[in-house]
C-alpha cells in the first residue's frame, strides 16, 4: 500500500513530487520511457513529460494557463520564483535569464508584455531534468512504460490498473496526466465524480522571417511576449533556427535557440 501514487509524471509532477512529504512511500506511474532512454530517444512523454523538450520558463502569470483565476495572482508569482530556484538548484544557474520587454507603448490592439524568461535550450534542459530525477528516484519509486487504464475507489482505498496488468493500491492518488483528454481514464473519471474542466488552449503556429524584421519591435531586446485579444504570442528565437525533430514517427518543426548551434539568419516567432 502506497501513501500516494501519481499519474503521470510530466513537469506539473516533477515540482509536485519535490514539494511532497518524500517519508511517505509514494509511486509515480507514466506510460512513457525511462528517463535513461529520454536522454537518447526524442520523446514528448516520461519524466518531465512535455516540458523537459525546450526547456523555456516564462515567469509571468500572463502566460502558460490561467492559474492566477484559480489561486491568484501573489501565489502564481511566488511558486514561479520557487520553480526557478528549483532550476537552479539543480544545474541550471548558467541558462540564459532575460526580461522580454520592448520599449514601445501599448495600443489598444497589441499590449506588449515584461516577462522574465529563462531558457535551458534542449541540452541544458535534459541535464536539469537527469539531475532532478537522480535526486527523486532515491525517494520515489517510478514505474514508466506503464499506462493507467483504471482507477477505482473502495472504501478509504484506491485500486489504480495499468495496461500490463499491475495493480498497486493507495491512500492517496495525484492525477497530472497532461492536458489531453485522456480517453482511456474516462470512465475512472466518470465513477469518481472528476469532470474536466475548460482552460485556455494553446494551439501554436510559428512565423519564420529574417531576423532583422524583428528590430523595430525588439532593438536590444532577445524576445518581446505580445497579446492582442485571446492571441499571445510564446516564443521568439531570434537568429535561432528550425530544426527537424521525430516525434513518435512524426516530423515536427521545432525552434531551436542561437547557443545551440551557430546563429542563422532568420528567426521565428511562435504564437
Ligand atoms: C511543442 C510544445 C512546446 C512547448 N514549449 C513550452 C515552453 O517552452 N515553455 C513552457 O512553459 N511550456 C511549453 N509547452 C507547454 C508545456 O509543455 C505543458 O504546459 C506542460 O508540459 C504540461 O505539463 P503536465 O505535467 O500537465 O503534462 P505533460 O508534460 O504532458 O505530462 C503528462 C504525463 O502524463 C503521462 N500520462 C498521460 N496519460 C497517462 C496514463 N493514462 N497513465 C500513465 N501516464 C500517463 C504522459 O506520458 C506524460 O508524461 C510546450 C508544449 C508543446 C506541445
Amino acid at each position: 500500500m502506497y501513501d500516494i501514487i501519481i499519474i503521470g509524471s510530466g513537469v506539473s509532477s516533477v515540482f509536485t513530487m519535490l514539494k511532497l512529504d518524500t517519508h511517505k512511500k509514494i509511486l509515480a506511474i507514466d506510460a512513457g520511457p525511462s528517463m535513461e532512454n529520454r536522454l537518447v530517444q526524442p520523446s514528448t512523454t516520461g519524466f518531465g513529460g512535455l516540458g523537459l523538450s525546450e526547456g523555456k520558463y516564462n515567469f509571468s502569470p500572463d502566460l502558460g494557463g490561467n492559474l492566477s483565476s484559480k489561486i491568484g495572482e501573489n501565489l502564481v508569482i511566488k511558486h514561479l520564483s520557487e520553480v526557478e530556484e528549483i532550476i537552479d538548484a539543480f544545474g541550471g544557474q548558467s541558462a540564459l535569464t532575460y526580461q522580454s520587454h520592448a520599449d514601445i507603448e501599448n495600443d489598444a490592439f497589441i499590449q506588449f508584455l515584461d516577462c522574465p524568461t529563462k531558457h535551458l535550450g534542449t541540452a541544458l534542459s535534459k541535464e536539469v531534468y537527469n539531475n532532478i530525477f537522480a535526486y527523486l528516484s532515491t525517494k520515489i519509486e517510478f514505474r514508466f512504460n506503464n499506462t493507467v487504464t483504471n482507477i477505482e475507489k473502495t472504501g478509504d482505498t484506491f485500486q489504480i490498473t495499468t495496461s500490463e496488468n499491475n495493480i498497486f493500491h493507495a491512500k492517496k492518488v495525484i492525477v497530472a496526466t497532461g492536458s489531453k483528454k485522456n480517453p482511456l481514464l474516462n470512465k475512472s473519471f466518470a465513477k469518481l465524480g472528476l469532470t474536466y474542466q475548460k482552460t485556455r488552449v494553446d494551439i501554436g503556429f510559428r512565423i519564420e522571417m529574417l531576423s532583422e524584421t524583428f528590430d523595430p519591435i525588439l532593438q536590444n531586446n532577445l524576445e518581446v511576449k505580445m497579446r492582442s485579444g485571446n492571441l499571445y504570442s510564446y516564443c521568439m528565437n531570434k537568429f535561432g533556427r528550425v530544426i527537424k525533430r521525430n516525434l513518435h514517427g512524426r516530423v515536427t518543426p521545432e525552434g531551436q535557440n542561437s547557443r545551440e548551434d551557430k546563429p542563422s539568419k532568420n528567426g521565428g516567432a511562435t504564437f
